[in-house]
């Protein structure tokens, strides 16, 4: 899960990072009343879970209440990068003099959290990556020893920080592991750190992902969570407990086993169709599930054609077929279902399947040439 920029301020401010006062705004006059508060020039910004929103004009300046309402205005309802802004944080404006670059990230090929400090911040880490490899100053951090402090002053000075910024860094980038562990984060950073021209350092931007399959563990955040679902058919299916991800394509593919599904996708694609998803119902699904998984595909109105691809294991083939049959009383449903079936009880499975309007496959190949074949004649 990504938090917007100021939930991560809010989670910054906890543990004593420095970052300009302000609020979140959903109104052109919540932004103005916001302004007169601060009673300072204020920075107007669209929180949207994207990167390069200055570039976007999702970054404006305001000098009064006035001014801010204005720029609000034109902010709440933009896109940028294809998400719809619906709400902007309002704080007082930083005197920028420079921008350094702060990041802990999980680096999987070497097994270590990363720690990355640059003189060129305020634009994304990739493209200085791209651009200035040289200009990232990196650090693996041993877990049991952590974030010392010669680490960061080694740090700092292989980034080439003025003095300035380097007497204060240390406490930025602690503050920052300590919000990355306790968050079970997979990338925490600060971005732009802002260096004022009174020679103060500022948080002056936060990018924090968490690990979804740590969520649990923080149940402070699950307002976030809920917010921060965009597409509604994937909100309802993760409030129903599936693990669906909407695609572009017309074909609903439903399977167990994330390896299982993500071939399917392949498979269908190869033959010619466009999955609609990915969704996979796990192992051992009763037929609730089932039922519930084929609800949840056609909510997406671009379906044509489901596409059932189950390998028994743990999962009972009679059980999934179960599920089907009530899905098909339940539900009206009026596009073309091939199921292909094999492993536990498929046999039995099949048995239950007869006569009614799915489609067997004795293949996964089958199977794909099958619904892809039924979608394009409709
Ligand atoms: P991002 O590009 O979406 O990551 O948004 P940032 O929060 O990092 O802001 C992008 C840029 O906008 C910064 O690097 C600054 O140059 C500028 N910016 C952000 N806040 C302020 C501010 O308070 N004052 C001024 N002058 N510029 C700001
Ligand atoms: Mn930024």
């Amino acid at each position: 899960m990504k938090l917007l920029e100021y939930q991560g301020k809010e989670i910054f401010a906890k543990y004593g990072v420095p970052i300009p006062q302000g609020r979140v705004a959903f109104s052109p006059d919540e932004a103005a009343s916001i302004a007169a508060e601060i009673g300072k020039t204020v920075v107007v910004k669209a929180q949207v879970h994207a990167g390069g929103r200055g570039k976007a004009g999702g970054i404006k300046l305001a000098k009064d209440p006035d001014e801010a309402r204005a720029v609000a205005a034109q902010i709440i309802g933009m896109e940028i990068k294809g998400l719809k802004v619906e709400r902007v944080l309002v704080e007082e404006a930083a005197d920028i003099k420079e921008e350094y670059y702060l990041g802990i990230t999980t680096d999987r090929a070497a097994r270590r959290n990363i720690v990355m400090v640059s003189k060129e911040g305020g634009i994304e880490i990739e493209v200085v990556a791209e651009q200035n490899p040289a200009a990232i100053a990196k650090l693996h951090l041993d877990p049991a020893i952590g974030l010392q402090d010669f680490q960061i002053r080694q740090l700092g000075f292989e980034a080439n920080l003025p003095p300035t910024a380097l007497k204060g860094m240390g406490a930025f980038l602690k503050a920052l592991y300590k919000v990355y562990l306790d968050y079970d984060c997979s990338l925490a950073e600060i971005n732009p750190l802002v260096l004022t021209g009174d020679g103060k350092l500022i948080a002056a931007d936060s990018k924090i992902v968490l690990d979804d399959n740590a969520l649990f563990r923080h149940p402070d955040l699950a307002q976030f969570q809920e917010e921060q679902e965009d597409d509604p058919i994937e909100a309802e299916a993760h409030k129903r407990g599936l693990t669906y991800v909407r695609l572009e394509g017309d074909i609903g593919i439903i399977g167990n086993g994330a390896g299982l599904v993500m071939t399917t996708l392949d498979v269908v694609q190869r033959e010619g169709g466009r999955p609609a998803n990915f969704l996979d119902i796990g192992g051992g699904a009763k037929a609730e599930v089932v039922t519930q998984a084929i609800d949840t595909v056609l909510l997406d109105k671009n379906v044509k054609g489901i596409f059932f691809n189950i390998f028994g294991g743990i999962t009972r083939g009679d059980e999934v077929a179960k599920g089907m049959l009530s899905a098909i009383e339940i539900i009206d449903i009026k596009v073309p279902i091939v199921v292909r079936l094999t492993g536990t009880r498929a046999a039995e499975g099949l048995a239950l399947l007869e006569g009614s309007p799915l489609v067997g496959a004795a293949t996964m190949q089958e199977g794909a040439q099958k619904i892809v074949a039924l979608v394009n004649q409709n």
